[in-house]
């Protein structure tokens, strides 16, 4: 048990141990609860076809919302990205979660990140603007710049965030004042 738990991100050896101690003094019904309630995440969590974040239903709720603008698509790197940004709650658009940043260096080119679904999307000329959020590092900026240049040409709003995120940082870890002072800054490109 200390093995497994200690293969958990930021759960260390010790912490592991603590864990496991804990679960030997649970009541054997909350131990079940805890196992099935990981189990069928790991099972029904999965990407949504539209949007590609996780969810449990088909589309997304945040897809399937009809108080949500649905010509505004915010494109992020990752899920926790998605979560950071509700957290906000100052946008009220869609997403689009490319799962990765093209990065030369790491082999990832465009057709390894879901840009081919995010342009499917925009086909039918119903999307007016298109918020690039993906992190301001290297990757994210190389990311944000290929996509401007794909997207552009068919007449589609493309604007960045800007402001409050600080260079190098990732959005998950920015706290909702600045992100979401970066979302009221957000620039044409
Ligand atoms: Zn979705």
């Amino acid at each position: 048990m200390v093995n497994q738990l200690s293969k958990l991100p930021g759960v260390g050896r010790k912490t592991a141990q603590r864990l496991a101690y804990h679960i030997l003094a649970m009541p054997e019904e909350q131990v079940r609860e805890l196992a099935v309630a990981i189990f069928n995440g790991k099972k029904q969590v999965h990407l949504c076809p539209v949007c590609g974040n996780y969810t449990d239903v088909d589309p997304c709720p945040i897809c399937s919302d009809p108080n949500r603008r649905h010509d505004i698509i915010c494109v992020v790197k990752d899920p926790r990205d998605v979560n950071a940004i509700q957290r906000t709650h100052d946008y009220d658009g869609l997403y689009h979660v490319l799962h990765g940043v093209i990065s030369p260096m790491d082999g990832v080119g465009p057709d390894d990140i879901r840009i081919a679904e995010l342009m499917n999307r925009l086909a039918d000329g119903s999307v007016k603007e298109v918020v690039l959020a993906t992190n301001p590092d290297v990757e994210g900026e190389a990311t944000a710049a290929y996509l401007s240049r794909l997207i552009k040409p068919m007449g589609v709003k493309v604007t960045r965030i800007a402001h409050g995120v600080p260079v190098g940082g990732e959005l998950e870890y920015t706290d909702e004042v600045t992100l979401s002072r970066a979302f009221e800054g957000r620039r044409e490109i």
